[in-house]
């Protein structure tokens, strides 16, 4: 019988063993994985001392040979999609196919990134005073504490340190208490390809502790967070004393408004694959529907049928399945918790609605519910799961209406033929994104950000790079 792995930490360019540790669960079968560090506070002070020690020389490197480590770990992970894949659904439960989609996503990402090396672009700005030339430079914070989730933490660990590395940052990553063992996978390539020491480190173990730790202290110049809405009000109230810089991809409650003149093929199509993509656990799901009255008794049908024939189960056993798991008991419970305050609230069941007895894992049935309220939790409140609230509008502006009447701001989408509507809903959906006529699904080279409570900066693209520099400007008389 093959042991259990116990991880160590990944601090300046050495693995390290930890006094503590957490143990990391299987949510489609509860099969025990690995331990990994409960780190301490010492730890976490050793990576970043490690990270502060190893900018400068990280820093004077030439960006493209920055950029070239970025290639080399690109090409190590395509080396080894498989085995990376099947962690990930492993300790996520994302069916293997999405989990092979993360990982080549996550090497396209790092050349992607790679490639900014020859475009960090200052500016060279004209000055009052003859003979003097004012530069704005472009230059690196320093250390990023990276701090992640577990819905695509594979993926999430390079949306980081890509862009960080990059412009000349070192890096502290902590992975979801849910999903390290790929973040030590990832730290192993890492080392493999030789990146100097402390340039990229890895410290795993609990939000309250690791996560405090790192986002409290003053040597951390930008942290780069990606979570829940509360998690990264806590992390702004910690980082206030220092005043350092955040980074913050928070929750979304994504509206897809489906007008009368939409294409309901394309509509039904589109937003099922963006609910029940990872389960329904990503940011920019769609969370809620808004359908226009002349076709709402024809989409909910369709959409129906749609949501209950999808497949689930455990997807190493059943690698077909559509989706796998939601990821913790906790996620369940809440998922479950808020379908029964709806139909209490007289939303109308038009299929699932309960958890799916496999006899194993944290499984939901796909669910749609028609008939919802904008005062219904459901509507307002992230449900991160197989579950779709309808509600009937009748009109393109109520919709909009609706959909910016949230706490959340971060993607949305809108069906219709008509290219003045989808231009109207483009200038009034007050959102950080906006798909028409498609699923919802970020491009690297796009910004993907927030407003309202969904997040301050963004990531990605040009924009999400420079995120993590700063600016100097030099006033050069000579
Ligand atoms: P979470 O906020 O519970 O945890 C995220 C990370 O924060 C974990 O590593 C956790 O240990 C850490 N953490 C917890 N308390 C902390 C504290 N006090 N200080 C510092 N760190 C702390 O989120 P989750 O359940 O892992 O992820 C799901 C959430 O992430 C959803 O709301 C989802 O919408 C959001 N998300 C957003 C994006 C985006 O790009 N906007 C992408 C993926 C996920």
């Amino acid at each position: 019988m093959s042991q259990t792995p116990t991880h160590q930490n990944y601090i300046n360019g050495a693995f390290i063993d930890a006094v503590e540790h957490l143990e990391v669960h299987n949510p489609a079968n509860g099969a025990l994985l690995s331990r990994v560090p409960e780190s301490r506070a010492e730890d976490v002070e050793r990576a970043i001392a490690a990270a502060n020690d190893a900018k400068k020389a990280w820093a004077a490197l030439p960006a493209v040979e920055r950029a070239s480590y970025l290639r080399k770990i690109a090409t190590r992970i395509r080396d080894n999609v498989p085995a990376l894949a099947r962690m990930i659904t492993e300790e996520q439960g994302k069916v293997s196919g999405l989990a092979e989609v993360e990982v080549n996503f996550t090497a396209d990402y790092l050349d992607y990134m790679a490639e900014w090396a020859r475009r960090i672009e200052g500016e060279v700005i004209e000055s009052d005073r003859p003979g003097e030339t004012i530069l704005m430079l472009r230059k690196p914070l320093g250390v990023v504490a990276g701090i992640l989730p577990w819905n695509f933490p594979f993926f999430l660990i390079a949306r980081k340190m890509a862009p960080a590395l990059v412009t000349g940052n070192t890096i502290v990553i902590k992975p979801s208490e849910e999903t390290p063992n790929n973040c030590f996978a990832f730290a192993r390539l890492v080392e493999e390809v030789g990146l100097p020491k402390g340039v990229f480190n890895v410290v795993s173990g609990a939000g309250a502790s690791v996560g405090q730790a790192l986002t409290g202290s003053s040597r951390v110049d930008m942290i780069s967070f990606t979570g829940s809405v509360a998690t990264g009000s806590r992390i702004m109230a910690n980082a206030a004393g220092n005043l350092t810089k955040l980074n913050l991809e928070l929750g979304g409650k994504a509206p897809a408004i489906v007008l009368g003149d939409a294409d309901l093929d394309l509509a039904v199509k589109a937003i099922r694959a963006s609910r029940i993509i990872n389960t329904g656990q990503v940011c920019n799901c769609a969370e809620r529907v808004y359908v226009e009255r002349t076709v709402a008794d024809e989409f909910v049908t369709r959409m129906g049928k749609a949501m209950a024939a999808t497949t689930f189960g455990d997807p190493l056993a059943q690698p077909d399945v559509e989706m796998g798991p939601l990821i913790n008991r906790a996620g369940l419970d809440k998922v479950g918790r808020m379908v029964k305050a709806a139909v209490g609230e007289g939303a109308e069941l038009i299929t699932g609605g309960a958890v799916a007895d496999l006899g194993h894992g944290f499984h939901y049935q796909p669910t749609v519910l028609a008939g919802c309220r904008a005062d219904m939790g459901i509507m307002r409140q992230e449900i991160f799961g197989p579950v779709l609230p309808i509600q009937v509008v009748d009109s393109l502006d109520e919709a909009i209406v609706l959909a910016n009447d949230s706490d959340y701001g971060l993607t949305s989408s809108v069906y219709t033929r008509s290219l003045a509507n989808a231009m109207r809903a483009c200038r009034e959906i007050d959102y950080g994104e906006t798909y028409i006529n498609r699923e919802n699904f970020e491009a690297m080279q796009g910004y993907h950000a927030g407003v309202r409570k969904s997040g301050i900066g963004g990531a990605d693209g040009k924009h999400g790079l420079y995120e993590y520099t700063h600016t100097q400007v030099v006033y050069l008389e000579a």
